[in-house]
């Protein structure tokens, strides 16, 4: 496949032979592989072939093993739409190591850097991503998991849950209250390796479309004082930061599912024959398969905008909306792909193991981590709200 947008001047010609050789190298080993019961032996396997064939060296700067020189937001919407498509765990493996070590890269100290980075970009280490609780998901900021200063120690207590990669995860960076001021204000981060003492792997979570996924229990978790992440109290901030890097890499993904679905689709279409012709030669066939084209070509329009946009316009760029409309746009356009394609496959596109079947399951959670459709639907609305009030008035900026 080659992602929906790549042909647009968003890209450039490197996105175009990422493009091209990740979609080669992931249509050979993705019929290599069963989609079994030993999800997390699928994931780590993921991680160590996207590492060893070198695409993992997009997920950390070229300082550290990495591909560029920092994190280039078009490449990893190229890699995720290009390896949803073929396996929804492969696209998982590649995003949670960028996901997993972004707050490193964005604000580790050398030594921190160099420890991971280079195993991470490598397949060699895998990352996670440590923020929500069971009383913070989408009102993040409400984390109460706490770290305390013990002499040359620090001891974090709590709880994180829903945390990919939970289990079989090498570092884990952690974000936990610290008190310095109120709320958002007063959270940092930490370096966790999964061997730290106090912590545990509380419970394993089932999906619908499976995934490695934890709760994990921090007590009298004790880390060294170097395993501080950037500056006290400005944890939330490069939680933020570092979700903002990879909002627009989660609608790609979406793209990823929904192309295939279209495909799946239209192939469908063309062989299933009934009325004395094929289901294509029906019009209600022909207008739900123009109606998915169109909303995946547009959400795929900005989606490839809010990438281009955080990657061309140097550090002051403000994402955030293009971001919003993107991961909006391209995870429901996704959803209602996914179900035209089971609908159109008929009983055989509800049968388990089916890859509509699949696809169905695997893209209903990208709805709601990283921001749920109505907090970005808020966003944008806001942020109408607020051009409106603005002097200057309305309109795109
Ligand atoms: C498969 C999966 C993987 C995940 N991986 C990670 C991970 O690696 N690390 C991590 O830290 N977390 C992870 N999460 C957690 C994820 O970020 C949270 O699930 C998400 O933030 C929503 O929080 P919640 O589940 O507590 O739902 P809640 O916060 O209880 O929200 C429930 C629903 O309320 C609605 N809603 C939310 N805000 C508003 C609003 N402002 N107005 C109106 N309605 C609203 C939405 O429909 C939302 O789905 C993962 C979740 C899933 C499902």
């Amino acid at each position: 496949m080659r992602p929906t947008a790549i042909d647009t001047p968003f890209f450039d010609a490197p996105h175009r032979e990422l493009a091209s050789a990740l979609d080669a190298w992931a249509a050979r080993e993705s019929a290599n592989r069963s989609h079994g019961a030993d999800v997390d032996a699928t994931c780590r396997a993921w991680v160590r072939s996207l590492g060893e064939a070198g695409f993992l060296r997009h997920c950390v700067p070229a300082a550290h093993g990495g591909a560029t020189a920092s994190l280039e937001s078009r490449a990893l919407c190229v890699a995720r739409e290009v390896l949803a498509y073929h396996d929804g765990l492969a696209d998982f493996a590649f995003a949670m190591q960028g996901l997993g070590s972004g707050a490193i890269t964005l604000a580790g100290t050398e030594a921190q850097r160099s420890r991971w980075l280079p195993d991470v970009a490598g397949g060699r280490a895998i990352a996670a991503f440590a923020l929500s609780e069971p009383g913070a998901g989408s009102d993040a900021a409400a984390l109460s998991t706490a770290a305390r200063r013990d002499g040359a120690h620090w001891v974090l207590d709590g709880e994180k849950t829903w945390i990919s990669n939970g289990g079989i995860a090498d570092v884990y960076c952690v974000f936990a209250r610290t008190g310095e001021a109120p709320g958002a204000r007063g959270v940092s981060a930490f370096v966790v390796p999964a061997d730290a003492p106090g912590l545990a792997i509380a419970e394993r979570f089932e999906v619908m479309a499976p995934h490695p996924l934890a709760r994990l229990a921090f007590e009298a978790c004790r880390l060294p004082a170097d395993a501080l992440l950037g500056v006290p109290g400005e944890g939330f901030k490069l939680a933020m930061r570092t979700l903002d890097i990879f909002r627009a890499s989660v609608a790609a993904a979406a793209l990823g599912f929904a192309r295939r679905a279209l495909d799946e689709s239209a192939s469908r279409a063309l062989g299933r024959r009934m009325f004395g012709g094929a289901l294509a030669d029906l019009q209600l066939t022909q207008a739900a398969l123009g109606d998915l084209a169109t909303e995946v070509e547009a959400a795929a329009l900005l989606t490839a905008r809010a990438a281009w946009k955080r990657d061309t316009g140097g550090a002051a760029a403000r994402t955030t909306r293009e971001a919003a409309m993107a991961k909006l746009a391209a995870t429901e356009a996704a959803q209602r792909a996914a179900d035209r394609a089971v609908q159109l496959h008929g009983g055989e596109g509800v049968r388990v193991g089916a890859l509509v079947e699949r696809i169905y399951r695997e893209v209903r959670a990208l709805r709601i981590y990283e921001g749920a459709t109505e907090v970005q639907r808020l966003i944008v609305g806001r942020d109408e709200l607020a051009r409106r009030s603005a002097p200057g008035g309305g309109g795109p900026r």
